[in-house]
Protein backbone atom coordinates (compact mmCIF):
# COMPACT_ATOMS: atom_id res chain seq x y z
CA UNK A 1 0.00 0.00 0.00
CA UNK A 2 1.39 3.41 -0.55
CA UNK A 3 -0.17 6.82 0.89
CA UNK A 4 0.52 10.25 0.46
CA UNK A 5 0.27 10.79 4.65
CA UNK A 6 0.34 8.19 7.17
CA UNK A 7 -0.48 9.41 10.46
CA UNK A 8 0.95 7.42 13.58
CA UNK A 9 -1.93 7.60 15.88
CA UNK A 10 -5.28 8.18 15.70
CA UNK A 11 -6.25 10.04 18.83
CA UNK A 12 -6.73 13.38 19.40
CA UNK A 13 -3.96 14.93 17.47
CA UNK A 14 -3.82 12.44 14.71
CA UNK A 15 -7.48 12.87 14.27
CA UNK A 16 -7.26 16.18 14.06
CA UNK A 17 -4.67 16.68 11.69
CA UNK A 18 -6.28 14.20 9.24
CA UNK A 19 -9.53 16.15 9.85
CA UNK A 20 -7.62 19.72 8.45
CA UNK A 21 -5.74 18.41 5.90
CA UNK A 22 -9.38 17.66 4.33
CA UNK A 23 -10.16 20.61 4.98
CA UNK A 24 -7.57 22.52 3.47
CA UNK A 25 -8.44 20.89 0.38
CA UNK A 26 -5.42 18.27 0.82
CA UNK A 27 -6.84 15.38 -1.89
CA UNK A 28 -3.76 12.82 -1.22
CA UNK A 29 -4.47 9.29 0.29
CA UNK A 30 -4.41 9.43 4.11
CA UNK A 31 -4.00 6.23 6.61
CA UNK A 32 -4.70 7.20 10.33
CA UNK A 33 -2.71 4.21 12.09
CA UNK A 34 -4.11 3.42 15.65
CA UNK A 35 -3.29 0.15 17.52
CA UNK A 36 -5.80 1.10 20.52
CA UNK A 37 -9.01 1.96 18.73
CA UNK A 38 -10.60 2.03 21.69
CA UNK A 39 -8.29 4.28 23.46
CA UNK A 40 -8.71 2.67 26.77
CA UNK A 41 -4.95 4.04 27.28
CA UNK A 42 -4.84 7.34 25.44
CA UNK A 43 -3.59 10.70 26.95
CA UNK A 44 -6.75 11.63 24.91
CA UNK A 45 -9.46 9.76 27.10
CA UNK A 46 -7.50 9.27 30.14
CA UNK A 47 -6.79 13.39 30.17
CA UNK A 48 -9.13 15.85 32.80
CA UNK A 49 -10.54 17.90 29.38
CA UNK A 50 -9.63 21.64 30.93
CA UNK A 51 -8.95 24.68 28.66
CA UNK A 52 -7.28 27.57 29.76
CA UNK A 53 -6.04 30.84 28.64
CA UNK A 54 -3.03 31.07 32.01
CA UNK A 55 -0.36 30.02 30.22
CA UNK A 56 3.12 31.63 30.34
CA UNK A 57 4.00 32.38 26.42
CA UNK A 58 1.62 33.87 23.95
CA UNK A 59 2.28 30.62 21.59
CA UNK A 60 0.10 28.50 23.87
CA UNK A 61 -2.23 30.83 24.56
CA UNK A 62 -2.96 31.49 21.16
CA UNK A 63 -3.28 27.70 20.27
CA UNK A 64 -6.03 27.27 23.31
CA UNK A 65 -7.82 30.75 21.55
CA UNK A 66 -8.06 28.76 17.81
CA UNK A 67 -9.92 26.03 20.14
CA UNK A 68 -11.89 27.88 22.29
CA UNK A 69 -13.41 29.51 19.14
CA UNK A 70 -14.10 26.05 17.55
CA UNK A 71 -15.59 25.34 20.72
CA UNK A 72 -17.86 28.23 20.78
CA UNK A 73 -19.19 27.58 17.09
CA UNK A 74 -19.07 23.76 17.42
CA UNK A 75 -22.56 22.77 16.07
CA UNK A 76 -21.80 25.35 12.72
CA UNK A 77 -18.50 22.82 12.19
CA UNK A 78 -19.75 19.64 12.81
CA UNK A 79 -23.36 19.85 12.91
CA UNK A 80 -26.65 20.71 14.99
CA UNK A 81 -26.26 17.98 17.24
CA UNK A 82 -22.33 18.31 18.39
CA UNK A 83 -21.77 18.95 22.03
CA UNK A 84 -18.96 18.25 24.26
CA UNK A 85 -20.44 19.64 27.37
CA UNK A 86 -17.98 22.61 27.14
CA UNK A 87 -18.62 24.30 30.81
CA UNK A 88 -16.81 28.00 31.32
CA UNK A 89 -16.20 27.58 34.73
CA UNK A 90 -13.26 29.19 34.86
CA UNK A 91 -9.61 28.54 36.31
CA UNK A 92 -8.44 30.04 39.07
CA UNK A 93 -4.21 30.00 39.71
CA UNK A 94 -3.30 31.05 43.46
CA UNK A 95 0.17 32.26 44.15
CA UNK A 96 1.78 33.15 47.96
CA UNK A 97 4.37 35.97 47.58
CA UNK A 98 7.09 33.84 46.34
CA UNK A 99 5.03 33.29 43.38
CA UNK A 100 3.55 36.31 42.33
CA UNK A 101 5.93 37.91 40.12
CA UNK A 102 5.56 34.55 38.13
CA UNK A 103 1.69 35.39 38.32
CA UNK A 104 1.83 38.87 37.29
CA UNK A 105 3.94 38.20 34.31
CA UNK A 106 2.21 34.94 33.05
CA UNK A 107 -1.37 37.69 33.55
CA UNK A 108 0.24 40.51 31.55
CA UNK A 109 0.97 38.13 28.97
CA UNK A 110 -2.60 37.11 29.03
CA UNK A 111 -4.18 40.35 29.25
CA UNK A 112 -2.01 40.90 26.36
CA UNK A 113 -3.19 38.33 23.96
CA UNK A 114 -6.87 39.70 24.92
CA UNK A 115 -7.74 36.93 27.76
CA UNK A 116 -10.45 37.89 29.86
CA UNK A 117 -8.67 36.73 33.15
CA UNK A 118 -8.54 39.27 36.34
CA UNK A 119 -6.13 39.33 39.01
CA UNK A 120 -7.24 39.84 42.46
CA UNK A 121 -5.33 39.72 45.47
CA UNK A 122 -6.44 37.59 48.60
CA UNK A 123 -9.01 39.45 50.04
CA UNK A 124 -11.15 40.33 46.80
CA UNK A 125 -10.88 36.44 45.76
CA UNK A 126 -12.56 35.07 49.50
CA UNK A 127 -15.41 37.92 48.65
CA UNK A 128 -15.50 36.24 45.14
CA UNK A 129 -15.60 32.70 46.43
CA UNK A 130 -16.40 32.75 50.45
CA UNK A 131 -15.78 28.65 50.33
CA UNK A 132 -11.92 29.67 49.54
CA UNK A 133 -9.10 29.71 52.76
CA UNK A 134 -6.81 32.57 51.55
CA UNK A 135 -3.91 30.83 53.95
CA UNK A 136 -0.74 31.71 52.45
CA UNK A 137 -1.94 33.14 49.52
CA UNK A 138 -1.31 36.30 48.19
CA UNK A 139 -3.01 36.56 45.32
CA UNK A 140 -4.85 34.78 42.65
CA UNK A 141 -5.78 34.56 38.61
CA UNK A 142 -9.25 34.28 37.58
CA UNK A 143 -10.51 33.52 34.31
CA UNK A 144 -14.06 34.88 33.98
CA UNK A 145 -14.49 32.93 30.30
CA UNK A 146 -12.40 31.72 27.97
CA UNK A 147 -11.68 28.68 30.69
CA UNK A 148 -13.42 25.89 31.67
CA UNK A 149 -13.21 21.97 31.17
CA UNK A 150 -15.27 19.32 28.61
CA UNK A 151 -15.71 15.82 27.70
CA UNK A 152 -12.47 14.39 25.96
CA UNK A 153 -14.31 11.34 24.86
CA UNK A 154 -16.83 13.03 22.94
CA UNK A 155 -14.50 15.84 21.24
CA UNK A 156 -12.73 12.88 19.80
CA UNK A 157 -15.90 10.98 18.66
CA UNK A 158 -16.56 14.24 17.01
CA UNK A 159 -13.57 14.18 14.89
CA UNK A 160 -13.34 10.72 14.45
CA UNK A 161 -17.11 10.76 13.33
CA UNK A 162 -16.50 13.40 10.87
CA UNK A 163 -13.13 11.73 9.26
CA UNK A 164 -16.07 8.52 8.06
CA UNK A 165 -16.91 11.53 5.53
CA UNK A 166 -13.32 12.23 4.41
CA UNK A 167 -12.23 9.24 2.40
CA UNK A 168 -9.43 8.30 5.47
CA UNK A 169 -8.13 4.87 5.76
CA UNK A 170 -8.36 3.49 9.27
CA UNK A 171 -5.94 1.36 10.18
CA UNK A 172 -5.70 -1.06 13.48
CA UNK A 173 -2.34 -1.86 13.80
CA UNK A 174 0.76 -1.28 15.97
CA UNK A 175 3.69 1.15 13.87
CA UNK A 176 6.62 -1.27 14.68
CA UNK A 177 9.03 0.29 12.05
CA UNK A 178 10.29 3.17 10.02
CA UNK A 179 11.95 2.96 7.08
CA UNK A 180 14.24 5.85 5.89
CA UNK A 181 16.61 6.39 2.90
CA UNK A 182 18.86 8.80 3.76
CA UNK A 183 16.89 11.93 4.88
CA UNK A 184 13.25 10.62 3.71
CA UNK A 185 11.26 8.63 5.19
CA UNK A 186 9.66 6.20 3.22
CA UNK A 187 7.41 3.68 4.51
CA UNK A 188 6.03 2.42 7.82
CA UNK A 189 5.80 -1.53 9.39
CA UNK A 190 3.17 -2.17 10.71
CA UNK A 191 3.38 -5.75 13.48
CA UNK A 192 0.57 -7.43 10.93
CA UNK A 193 3.82 -7.45 8.68
CA UNK A 194 2.31 -5.31 6.34
CA UNK A 195 4.43 -2.00 5.21
CA UNK A 196 2.94 1.41 3.89
CA UNK A 197 4.70 3.23 1.86
CA UNK A 198 4.59 7.23 2.68
CA UNK A 199 4.98 10.48 1.21
CA UNK A 200 4.63 11.74 4.32
CA UNK A 201 4.75 10.39 7.85
CA UNK A 202 3.57 11.95 10.91
CA UNK A 203 4.32 11.29 14.47
CA UNK A 204 1.13 11.69 16.44
CA UNK A 205 2.16 9.11 18.92
CA UNK A 206 1.55 11.06 22.34
CA UNK A 207 3.25 9.36 25.23
CA UNK A 208 5.01 7.30 22.62
CA UNK A 209 6.31 9.54 20.64
CA UNK A 210 10.03 9.92 21.32
CA UNK A 211 9.76 5.47 20.57
CA UNK A 212 8.20 6.26 17.45
CA UNK A 213 11.19 8.91 16.21
CA UNK A 214 13.39 6.64 17.60
CA UNK A 215 12.22 4.02 15.07
CA UNK A 216 12.94 6.65 12.33
CA UNK A 217 16.44 7.25 13.55
CA UNK A 218 15.57 10.78 14.99
CA UNK A 219 15.87 11.80 18.34
CA UNK A 220 12.80 13.38 20.83
CA UNK A 221 13.00 14.28 24.43
CA UNK A 222 8.87 13.24 24.65
CA UNK A 223 8.41 9.99 27.28
CA UNK A 224 5.27 9.07 28.93
CA UNK A 225 4.99 10.57 32.66
CA UNK A 226 2.27 9.26 35.12
CA UNK A 227 -0.45 11.52 36.33
CA UNK A 228 -2.85 10.42 38.56
CA UNK A 229 -6.50 11.72 38.74
CA UNK A 230 -9.11 11.15 42.06
CA UNK A 231 -12.49 11.89 41.83
CA UNK A 232 -14.02 12.27 45.63
CA UNK A 233 -17.54 13.13 46.83
CA UNK A 234 -18.26 16.23 48.97
CA UNK A 235 -21.40 17.25 50.99
CA UNK A 236 -20.89 20.87 49.81
CA UNK A 237 -21.72 21.65 46.01
CA UNK A 238 -19.97 24.65 44.76
CA UNK A 239 -21.79 25.56 41.34
CA UNK A 240 -19.50 28.52 41.14
CA UNK A 241 -16.14 26.45 41.50
CA UNK A 242 -13.82 27.40 39.18
CA UNK A 243 -10.71 24.71 38.04
CA UNK A 244 -9.03 26.23 41.66
CA UNK A 245 -4.63 25.25 41.12
CA UNK A 246 -3.20 25.85 44.48
CA UNK A 247 0.54 27.14 44.77
CA UNK A 248 1.48 23.34 45.61
CA UNK A 249 0.62 22.55 42.28
CA UNK A 250 -2.34 20.45 43.59
CA UNK A 251 -6.09 21.30 41.26
CA UNK A 252 -9.42 20.47 42.11
CA UNK A 253 -12.49 21.21 40.38
CA UNK A 254 -16.19 20.19 40.25
CA UNK A 255 -17.24 17.21 37.81
CA UNK A 256 -20.94 17.19 37.80
CA UNK A 257 -21.89 16.55 41.23
CA UNK A 258 -18.57 15.10 42.08
CA UNK A 259 -15.03 17.05 42.18
CA UNK A 260 -11.91 15.23 40.55
CA UNK A 261 -8.32 16.76 41.89
CA UNK A 262 -4.78 15.84 40.90
CA UNK A 263 -1.22 17.36 40.27
CA UNK A 264 0.60 15.64 43.25
CA UNK A 265 3.45 13.80 41.42
CA UNK A 266 6.57 15.03 43.39
CA UNK A 267 8.80 16.98 41.01
CA UNK A 268 11.83 14.82 42.49
CA UNK A 269 12.11 11.65 41.49
CA UNK A 270 9.51 12.32 38.35
CA UNK A 271 10.33 10.03 35.79
CA UNK A 272 9.43 7.93 32.65
CA UNK A 273 6.63 6.34 33.41
CA UNK A 274 6.63 2.24 32.63
CA UNK A 275 4.36 2.54 29.37
CA UNK A 276 1.67 -0.55 30.88
CA UNK A 277 1.09 0.95 34.50
CA UNK A 278 -2.01 2.85 34.61
CA UNK A 279 -2.32 2.03 38.03
CA UNK A 280 -3.48 5.09 40.81
CA UNK A 281 -1.16 5.61 43.25
CA UNK A 282 -3.77 6.25 46.53
CA UNK A 283 -1.14 7.46 48.75
CA UNK A 284 -1.09 10.27 46.85
CA UNK A 285 -4.21 11.49 47.68
CA UNK A 286 -4.33 10.63 51.16
CA UNK A 287 -0.92 11.96 52.07
CA UNK A 288 -0.70 15.11 50.15
CA UNK A 289 -3.56 15.83 48.45
CA UNK A 290 -6.17 15.72 51.00
CA UNK A 291 -4.44 17.67 53.47
CA UNK A 292 -4.08 20.81 50.71
CA UNK A 293 -7.52 20.59 50.02
CA UNK A 294 -8.42 20.82 53.55
CA UNK A 295 -6.44 23.67 54.01
CA UNK A 296 -7.70 25.03 51.14
CA UNK A 297 -10.88 24.51 51.06
CA UNK A 298 -11.90 24.10 54.88
CA UNK A 299 -15.48 21.98 54.25
CA UNK A 300 -13.27 19.37 52.13
CA UNK A 301 -11.96 18.69 55.73
CA UNK A 302 -14.64 15.97 55.18
CA UNK A 303 -14.77 14.24 51.91
CA UNK A 304 -15.11 11.02 50.36
CA UNK A 305 -13.03 9.45 47.83
CA UNK A 306 -14.57 7.30 45.29
CA UNK A 307 -12.76 6.61 41.89
CA UNK A 308 -9.13 7.48 40.19
CA UNK A 309 -7.37 6.70 37.07
CA UNK A 310 -3.69 7.38 36.27
CA UNK A 311 -2.97 8.35 32.51
CA UNK A 312 0.44 8.95 31.08
CA UNK A 313 1.72 12.72 29.95
CA UNK A 314 3.19 13.20 26.71
CA UNK A 315 6.18 15.31 28.59
CA UNK A 316 8.73 17.22 26.43
CA UNK A 317 11.79 16.75 29.14
CA UNK A 318 13.76 20.11 27.32
CA UNK A 319 10.75 22.56 27.77
CA UNK A 320 7.48 21.20 28.67
CA UNK A 321 6.17 22.44 25.34
CA UNK A 322 4.61 20.85 22.10
CA UNK A 323 7.25 20.01 18.77
CA UNK A 324 5.37 21.00 16.37
CA UNK A 325 6.40 20.88 12.54
CA UNK A 326 9.19 18.74 10.19
CA UNK A 327 12.79 17.45 11.04
CA UNK A 328 14.63 20.39 9.72
CA UNK A 329 16.86 17.56 7.52
CA UNK A 330 14.11 14.66 7.17
CA UNK A 331 11.59 16.78 5.64
CA UNK A 332 8.48 14.50 5.26
CA UNK A 333 8.83 13.34 8.86
CA UNK A 334 6.65 15.90 10.91
CA UNK A 335 6.28 16.13 14.68
CA UNK A 336 3.16 17.07 16.68
CA UNK A 337 4.33 15.45 20.28
CA UNK A 338 5.66 16.55 23.54
CA UNK A 339 2.60 18.31 24.76
CA UNK A 340 3.09 17.61 28.41
CA UNK A 341 -0.24 18.00 29.72
CA UNK A 342 -2.07 20.59 27.57
CA UNK A 343 -2.28 18.86 24.07
CA UNK A 344 -6.31 18.45 24.48
CA UNK A 345 -7.04 22.31 24.40
CA UNK A 346 -3.90 22.45 21.49
CA UNK A 347 -5.22 19.80 19.25
CA UNK A 348 -7.50 21.62 16.96
CA UNK A 349 -5.16 23.96 16.79
CA UNK A 350 -2.26 22.55 15.87
CA UNK A 351 -4.24 20.15 13.46
CA UNK A 352 -4.55 23.03 11.42
CA UNK A 353 -1.58 24.56 11.93
CA UNK A 354 0.40 21.19 10.72
CA UNK A 355 -2.45 20.67 7.63
CA UNK A 356 -1.55 24.37 6.58
CA UNK A 357 2.34 23.94 6.36
CA UNK A 358 1.34 20.57 4.48
CA UNK A 359 -0.62 22.09 2.02
CA UNK A 360 0.22 25.61 1.51
CA UNK A 361 3.44 25.43 2.65
CA UNK A 362 3.34 27.57 5.70
CA UNK A 363 1.54 28.56 8.74
CA UNK A 364 -1.50 31.26 8.09
CA UNK A 365 -3.94 30.81 11.04
CA UNK A 366 -1.77 29.87 14.14
CA UNK A 367 1.79 30.26 13.60
CA UNK A 368 3.58 27.09 15.27
CA UNK A 369 6.80 28.27 14.44
CA UNK A 370 8.58 28.57 17.84
CA UNK A 371 7.41 24.97 18.46
CA UNK A 372 9.85 24.17 15.62
CA UNK A 373 12.29 21.13 15.76
CA UNK A 374 15.09 23.55 15.89
CA UNK A 375 15.55 24.29 18.96
CA UNK A 376 15.22 20.56 20.58
CA UNK A 377 18.39 19.86 17.98
CA UNK A 378 20.37 22.88 19.63
CA UNK A 379 19.15 21.83 23.14
CA UNK A 380 17.62 25.20 23.24
CA UNK A 381 14.31 25.22 25.73
CA UNK A 382 11.16 26.98 24.84
CA UNK A 383 9.61 26.88 27.93
CA UNK A 384 6.10 27.21 29.20
CA UNK A 385 6.06 28.24 33.21
CA UNK A 386 2.04 27.23 33.66
CA UNK A 387 2.65 23.30 33.45
CA UNK A 388 -0.58 22.25 35.81
C1 LIG B 1 -4.07 12.78 33.61
C2 LIG B 1 -3.98 13.71 32.44
C3 LIG B 1 -4.64 14.93 32.47
C4 LIG B 1 -4.58 15.79 31.37
N1 LIG B 1 -5.31 16.94 31.42
C5 LIG B 1 -5.33 17.74 30.33
C6 LIG B 1 -6.15 18.89 30.32
O1 LIG B 1 -6.87 19.17 31.27
N2 LIG B 1 -6.14 19.67 29.21
C7 LIG B 1 -5.36 19.38 28.13
O2 LIG B 1 -5.38 20.14 27.17
N3 LIG B 1 -4.58 18.28 28.10
C8 LIG B 1 -4.55 17.45 29.18
N4 LIG B 1 -3.76 16.35 29.18
C9 LIG B 1 -2.84 16.13 28.05
C10 LIG B 1 -3.57 15.60 26.84
O3 LIG B 1 -4.41 14.55 27.22
C11 LIG B 1 -2.56 15.14 25.79
O4 LIG B 1 -1.57 16.13 25.59
C12 LIG B 1 -3.25 14.88 24.45
O5 LIG B 1 -4.37 14.06 24.65
C13 LIG B 1 -2.30 14.24 23.49
O6 LIG B 1 -3.03 13.74 22.41
P1 LIG B 1 -2.35 12.73 21.40
O7 LIG B 1 -3.36 12.37 20.39
O8 LIG B 1 -1.05 13.29 20.94
O9 LIG B 1 -1.92 11.49 22.33
P2 LIG B 1 -2.76 10.24 22.80
O10 LIG B 1 -4.13 10.60 23.17
O11 LIG B 1 -1.96 9.48 23.79
O12 LIG B 1 -2.85 9.40 21.47
C14 LIG B 1 -1.73 8.80 20.88
C15 LIG B 1 -2.24 7.59 20.16
O13 LIG B 1 -1.16 7.01 19.43
C16 LIG B 1 -1.30 5.62 19.48
N5 LIG B 1 0.03 5.04 19.24
C17 LIG B 1 1.15 5.26 19.96
N6 LIG B 1 2.17 4.55 19.44
C18 LIG B 1 1.66 3.88 18.37
C19 LIG B 1 2.23 2.96 17.44
N7 LIG B 1 3.53 2.57 17.51
N8 LIG B 1 1.42 2.44 16.49
C20 LIG B 1 0.11 2.80 16.41
N9 LIG B 1 -0.48 3.65 17.27
C21 LIG B 1 0.30 4.18 18.24
C22 LIG B 1 -1.83 5.34 20.88
O14 LIG B 1 -2.48 4.07 20.95
C23 LIG B 1 -2.75 6.52 21.13
O15 LIG B 1 -4.09 6.23 20.85
C24 LIG B 1 -3.81 15.44 30.23
C25 LIG B 1 -3.15 14.21 30.20
C26 LIG B 1 -3.24 13.34 31.26
C27 LIG B 1 -2.55 12.01 31.18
Amino acid sequence: MRYDVVIIGGAIVGSSIAYYLREEGFSGTIALVERDPQFAHAATTLSCASIRQQFSIPENIRLSQFTLKLFRRLTEEFGADADIGFREGGYLILAGENGLPILKANHEAQIAEGADIVLEDADALVRRFPWLSAEGITAGAYGRSGEGWFDAHAMLMLFRKALREKNIDFVTADVTGIERQGDRVTSVNLDNGERLEAGIVVNAAGPNAGKVSAMAGLVLPVEPRKRNVFIFEAREKYADMPLLVDPSGIYVRPEGSVYITGGAEPQEGDGPADPGDFEPDWPLFEEVIWPVLATRIPAFEAIKPTRAWAGHYDYNTLDQNAVIGPHPQVRNFFFANGFSGHGLQQAPAVGKALAELIVHGGYRTVDCAAFGYTRVAEGRAFRELNVI
